[in-house]
């Protein structure tokens, strides 16, 4: 993708901080970080989002994902991280190039991801779950 600035990192056209590069992978420092040291995984062939990420790249992201939140546990002090990947826009995503955020965490760091506690109507919960369980045999 010509005009995707996360295919331009990933490919060493735009400078970028980088903690780990391998033939898949680039891992580079967030332009606006949560914390520092905040990382991003990206893949270096483009794919939108996880839903088009190609299984055997996908299936190697959650070990790098681990092994850089160790490393930011390790070099940093950090106390737990957050994986976060965005899915389409009303998700928040941005940038519609696949990455993985690696976020260092403190204990009294804000809550990353808070929603309002919801509840099911009587019956509603088996419902909407039909419609999925439909959803995953088409
Ligand atoms: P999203 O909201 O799509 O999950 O996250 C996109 C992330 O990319 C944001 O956290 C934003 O700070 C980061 N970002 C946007 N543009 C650039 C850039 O040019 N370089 C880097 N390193 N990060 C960027
Ligand atoms: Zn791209």
């Amino acid at each position: 993708m010509a005009d995707c600035i996360f295919c331009m990192i990933a490919k060493g056209e735009i400078p970028s901080t980088t903690v780990y590069e391998d033939e898949t992978f680039k891992a580079v420092f967030d332009i606006s970080p949560a914390n520092k040291g905040h990382l991003l995984i990206l893949p270096k062939a483009h794919a939108a989002n996880v839903c088009e990420l190609p299984e055997e790249m996908a299936a190697k992201v959650l070990p790098l994902a681990a092994k850089l939140g160790e490393a930011l546990k390790k070099a940093l002090g950090a106390e737990g991280f957050n994986l976060v990947v965005n899915t389409g826009e009303a998700a928040g995503q941005t940038v519609m190039h696949f990455h993985m955020h690696v976020i260092p965490r403190y204990k009294g760091d804000s809550p990353m991801v808070t929603w309002k506690p919801g509840a099911y109507e009587d019956g509603e919960a088996a419902k909407v779950a039909e419609k999925i369980v439909e959803a995953l045999r088409a």
